[in-house]
């Protein structure tokens, strides 16, 4: 985890894009059976491991990973962290109570990141462009989306050129676990 937080801290100074896949068990293997969702996920710039089984599994390949960096743990991470650099952070995703909430909670949590903006997630294809043209308006350093694995990490492959975030990670259910 330590080291993760290290490397995605260089990598906002950077200011080089990264797509952050936090790959649980269920992910792995839709890669296995599925070329495509495999093909997006090798594409990836950082992929961590998000559970024990994935951890254990590591270890068996002959390519072992020191601990679990969920995504939940991480997003709280690099909350904390973007409190000592001023990072401003965009929310994408649940509905739009849930991720007004957790705006709410994680600026009561950390008040040095700045929470730059934020948008359900239950939006077509034609919204895209739109939502891509609000996230760079507000050129955050972290993107979390928060649209179930299926949408959120095959979304955020296609766009993330576009985007063009330091920090672009799905989370899954974390909004909704935030925002209690
Ligand atoms: N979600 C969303 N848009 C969608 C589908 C899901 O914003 O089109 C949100 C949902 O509200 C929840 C999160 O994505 O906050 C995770 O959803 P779910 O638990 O269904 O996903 P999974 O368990 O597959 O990761």
């Amino acid at each position: 985890m330590q080291e993760t937080v290290q490397y995605l801290t260089e990598v906002v100074s950077a200011r080089k894009p990264h797509q952050v896949i936090t790959a649980n068990p269920i992910m792995v293997m839709a890669a296995l059976e599925n070329p495509a969702y495999k093909q997006m996920m090798q594409q990836a710039e950082l992929i961590v491991p998000d559970g024990s089984g994935v951890v254990w599994a590591s270890r068996v390949g002959g390519d072992p990973v020191a601990e679990r960096v969920a995504g939940y743990d991480l997003l709280h991470e690099l909350m904390k962290r973007g409190e000592r650099y001023r990072w401003k952070v965009y929310l994408l995703g649940a509905s739009p109570e849930v991720v007004q909430e957790t705006a709410k909670r994680l600026r009561e949590q950390y008040p040095g990141t700045e929470i730059v903006g934020y948008r359900d997630g239950y939006f077509g294809l034609e919204q895209d462009d739109e939502i891509i043209a609000e996230i760079r308006r507000t050129s955050p350093d972290l993107l979390f989306v928060a649209r179930g694995a299926d949408n959120q990490e095959p979304w955020i492959a296609k766009y993330k050129h576009r985007l063009a975030v330091p920090v672009m990670m799905g989370v899954g259910g974390s909004f909704d676990v935030i925002s209690g």
